[in-house]
């Protein structure tokens, strides 16, 4: 039998009796013939708590000192999970991600994984051990400072570690069943996926299904490797990540599911002249201040005024930074305001039988029509539609759009075994 990459979620290790009942299921997975690399995220909420408390000492912490905090939620649950295996009898060894050669970019808070030099981590296992893996940490290549992936970024270890490993599997345990068609903390009648491509659970991940994130899912597909998400709380089969192609069991579904996303916020650049080049200087600004965005909406301007508005999304956690570019650039774009909107939703509706499936936009507008919300943006890919709507609504519209695409499932609510929510 072959290697697996165990990775288990913070909720799944959230107290001493979480790492207990983790480390059971660990052993029994070494029991059975594999050799075994864990991946860990911090206990519970510890990563947000860090971040509170680095907040009440500094309204903008550096980035390299943040890292050096967040990382140290990891190291605690690494070895807290390798002394309760070795109390069942088992040997265990944890690592930093520095120790398991997750080598990275220097880019503090998003670093990107440029290569996995797992040696320490081979001997370990070839020597009988279990090794247990800090998620969502790496050391940069250039200054050697620890660094961290982003927010999720245990996933991305995993499935780097399962590539560089030549994994069996990537196991991602976590508190609810699998990669559900919505929420499970949303919708109680959404259904558990048995199969999923990877182009669909990109759009799922990237949409804010939070259960996968998007950059593990991209690192499975380009490295070929199948990830099983299931909870760590039940013994059932979870939902299965993989290819479509060739795949029988994965027959491509018209809607795959629902996603829903708080955490992005809205800009809006009020009264820009509408001439070529004012785009361009607003989100060459936005690039230099290294913010992602998301969706952009512009419109042809009232002839009479000859002035247009710009809007885009972006991660709320950027927008001051954001705010901060565009104030700068006044002086040379003549726009009348800035508009900063921390209200909103995004909600998503995704599946690769969209493409030649007429009317899923009319469904889809129709359903947020009789649950009066109101729809602010609009984007589309070929196997997504994305609205912005407002934050309070977010909830009653991922419901509408889950029952009008017909995704409720009759027999069992969706459980959700832990985990906050937050
Ligand atoms: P972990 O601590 O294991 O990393 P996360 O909180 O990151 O767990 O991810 C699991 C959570 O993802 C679930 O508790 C659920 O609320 C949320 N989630 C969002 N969308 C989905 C979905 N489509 N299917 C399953 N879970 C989802
Ligand atoms: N502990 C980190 C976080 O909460 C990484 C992870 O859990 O994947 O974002
Ligand atoms: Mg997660």
């Amino acid at each position: 039998m072959g290697l697996v990459v165990q990775k288990y979620g913070g909720s799944s290790v959230a107290d001493a009796e979480g790492i207990k009942r983790v480390a059971k299921r660990i052993v029994e997975a070494k029991k059975n013939g594999h050799q075994v690399v864990v991946v860990v995220s911090a206990m519970g909420d510890t990563t947000d708590e860090l971040i509170d408390l680095a907040e009440q000492v500094s309204p903008m912490p550096p980035g390299r000192e943040m890292d050096m905090l967040l990382t140290a939620g990891e190291r605690i649950s690494m070895a807290l999970l390798a002394m309760a295996i070795k109390n069942l009898g088992h040997e265990a060894q944890s690592f930093t991600g520095s120790q398991a050669g997750v080598i990275t970019d220097s880019s503090h808070g998003k670093a990107r994984i440029i290569d996995v030099t797992p040696g320490r981590i081979r001997t370990a296992v070839d020597e009988g051990n279990i090794a247990i893996v800090a998620g969502f940490q790496g050391v940069s290549q250039e200054k050697k400072d620890i660094t961290t992936l982003g927010r999720g970024g245990s996933d991305t270890t995993a499935v780097a570690l399962a590539a560089a490993l030549d994994a069996e599997v990537c196991e991602i345990y976590t508190d609810v069943d699998g990669v559900f068609t919505a929420d499970p903390r949303v919708v109680k009648k959404a259904r558990k996926i048995d199969h999923i491509g990877y182009e669909d659970m990109l759009e799922l991940a990237s949409s804010g299904s939070k259960v996968l994130l998007h950059r593990c899912v991209e690192y499975a597909r380009r490295y070929d490797i199948p990830i099983h998400v299931r909870s760590s709380f039940s013994g059932l089969q979870g939902t299965w990540v993989g290819r479509t192609q060739g795949n029988e069991a994965m027959e491509q579904a018209l809607i795959s599911g629902v996603a829903h996303d708080t955490s992005e916020a809205k800009i809006t650049v009020v009264g820009v002249p509408d001439k070529p080049g004012e785009a361009a200087a607003i989100f060459r600004a936005i690039a230099g201040a290294e913010v992602n965005i998301d969706m952009v909406v512009q419109n042809v301007s009232a002839a009479s005024t000859g002035l247009t508005d710009i809007s885009f999304t972006l991660p709320k956690s950027e927008g001051r930074k954001a705010v901060d570019a565009l104030e700068k650039l006044k002086a040379t774009v003549a726009f009348e305001s800035l508009r900063y909107d921390d209200q909103i939703a995004k909600i998503s509706l995704v599946g690769a039988g969209m493409k030649t499936n007429p009317g899923v936009t009319a469904t889809f507008f129709e359903a947020l029509s009789r649950a009066n919300v109101n729809i602010e943006l609009i984007s589309t890919s070929e196997i997504r539609i994305s609205v912005v709507t407002r934050a309070d609504d977010v909830n009653e519209a991922v419901r509408a759009v889950h029952t009008a695409f017909g995704l409720d499932s009759d027999s069992d609510e969706a459980v959700v075994y832990g985990g906050t929510g937050r």
